[in-house]
């Protein structure tokens, strides 16, 4: 297997220099696929994390003023060094955290779509007239930058998040500070690199690595931090809410997820299964939108846990840097067993497993479960992994209901040629996003992307953030 470490250490980047941690720290990162040392990063204490912080509030008062032209040509300009760093990128995404190929390249084109994104949104930081009961005032709305944003990304999809949240605070206005998470720091520090290069003044963009759960609240609960934008999971996600309540701190969380897929009895199957496929197995199931449970009308049940097994069973498991590798190693311990248990506990309690089931070092197999029941922990809680259940259902009442049966509400989907029913479900899914005759793995740098419940609070996306990320003022003058 052709992997590759990278000699270097990572540093911070505060104010425009790279600088080691306090006290010259650092800690490994591995590589997911045989847990071989990857590179070593700075180890960020509470008082870097306050350095980083220092340095986006002494640049945001400049930084605020400076030219939507002038942040759309920085922000171009990183997508072209994107372009031509592509496969240190790439290579990145397979190497630090077991990205196969395949989800590598949909991650770059995707990222490469968010700065873009983000470029065209500097023009488009506006407010609006408002007539006025007082005679002779012009009454407007303006939107300002909040000030400093804290950016906390996840292992899974680090290009995607980090091109989208922190192009979007910096096309608005804002200076950012980012906590990547532990298991992806170099794939920030090498989009530091390109945003340093591309021109963005010092102190604009700031990185401190290092553990989230020891200088996350340093960051979350700083006083100078004016927005927190965090996705990962819900549990970190509730604890930074509680944090935020506290200083009435204005965030959006992008948190878990257990997306159920209808699939009607007028569904064609020929279409169905390889979208099914791909709404779970993709990055092995380390995806928040990823389709862990199948609602399949009775007529088509049989015929559908028979086809989706048998493309479970031939998913592609071999070399990472082979185009057709879709499943990927499982990120950690921590994460192999709690894939483990939720298999073995659906299993003991009488679950069938077939498909997967197995593993191949710390690759888990497409796994496909039946007969699963409430009292097991794969029913409703997120596995993050390649593991999804398939359920009979008798109506399509039957399929809404038990979708809705869950405390996550991030993505859905339904298959059907009825277009009453699907607009039914549209309306009536309690998730904050639903897919039409398509995976619930789906994202564009412009929707509203987002979840309700324990999936989240708030949405992302270009119009979204630009709402998040800057404050209205009213505005009048007395002619
Ligand atoms: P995680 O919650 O373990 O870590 C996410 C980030 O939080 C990391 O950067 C970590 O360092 C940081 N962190 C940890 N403790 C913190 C604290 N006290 N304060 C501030 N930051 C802290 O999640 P993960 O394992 O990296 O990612 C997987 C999870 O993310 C899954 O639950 C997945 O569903 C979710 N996710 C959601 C979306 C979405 O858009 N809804 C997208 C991707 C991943």
């Amino acid at each position: 297997m052709d992997t590759k470490t990278t000699s270097k250490t990572l540093q911070h980047f505060i104010g425009g220099s790279w600088v080691d941690a306090e006290g010259g720290a650092t800690f490994e990162v591995l590589n997911p696929l045989d847990d071989s040392l990857y590179c070593h990063a700075a180890n960020g204490t509470g008082n870097d994390m306050r350095k980083g912080i220092a340095a986006a509030k002494n640049a945001f008062p400049t930084y605020k003023e400076t030219l939507p032209k002038e942040r759309e040509r920085w922000l171009l300009r990183v997508a072209e060094i994107m372009e031509e760093r592509r496969d240190e990128l790439v290579d990145c995404l397979i190497d630090e955290i077991g990205s196969p190929f395949q989800k590598a390249m949909f991650e770059f084109d995707k990222g490469l779509t968010m700065i873009r994104a983000a470029a065209g949104l500097c023009r488009n930081v506006r407010g609006e007239t408002i007539p006025s009961d007082a005679p002779g005032k012009f009454s407007m709305s303006i939107r300002e930058p909040l000030g400093v944003v804290a950016v906390i990304t996840p292992f899974n999809v680090p290009l995607i998040k980090t091109t989208r949240l922190v192009a979007n605070a910096l096309a608005v206005g804002n200076t950012v500070v980012h906590l990547p998470s532990e298991m992806a720091p170099h794939l920030t520090v090498l989009f530091a690199e390109i945003v340093a290069e591309a021109g963005f003044p010092p102190g604009s963009y700031n990185v401190v690595t290092g553990f989230g759960h020891e200088i996350g609240d340093d960051l979350t609960s700083h006083t100078d931090v004016d927005f927190v934008t965090f996705t990962g999971s819900t549990v970190i996600g509730q604890h930074i809410n509680e944090i935020c309540a506290k200083n009435k701190t204005p965030n959006t969380l992008e948190l878990g997820g257990k997306s159920p897929t209808v699939i009607l009895a007028d569904a064609d199957l020929d279409e169905v299964v390889p979208l099914a496929a791909r709404s779970i197995y993709m990055f092995a199931g380390q995806a928040c939108i990823g389709s862990s449970r199948y609602y399949v009308e009775r007529p088509l049940y049989q015929e559908f846990v028979k086809r989706f097994s048998m493309v479970a069973s031939k998913i592609g498991m071999g070399d990472l840097r082979d185009p057709k590798t879709v499943i990927a190693p499982i990120i950690s311990d921590r994460q192999r067993n709690r894939v483990r248990e939720h298999i073995a506990d659906a299993v003991a309690k009488g679950a069938k497993v077939v498909a997967g089931g197995e593993w191949e070092g710390n690759r888990c197999q497409a796994t496909l479960l039946t007969d699963v029941t409430e009292e097991m922990t794969v029913c409703k809680a997120e596995t993050f992994g390649p593991v999804s259940s398939i359920y009979p259902i008798d109506s399509y009442e039957e399929g809404l209901e038990k979708a809705n049966d869950t405390e996550y509400g991030l993505s859905s989907a339904i298959f059907t040629k009825d277009i009453d029913k699907a607009f039914h479900f549209a309306r009536n899914i309690g998730a904050g996003m639903c897919h039409i005759n398509g995976p619930t793995i789906h994202d564009e740098a412009h929707v509203p992307f987002g979840g309700n419940g324990e999936s989240g609070v708030g949405r992302e996306g270009t119009d979204a953030d630009m709402e998040a990320m800057t404050e209205l003022k009213w505005v009048t003058v007395q002619l």
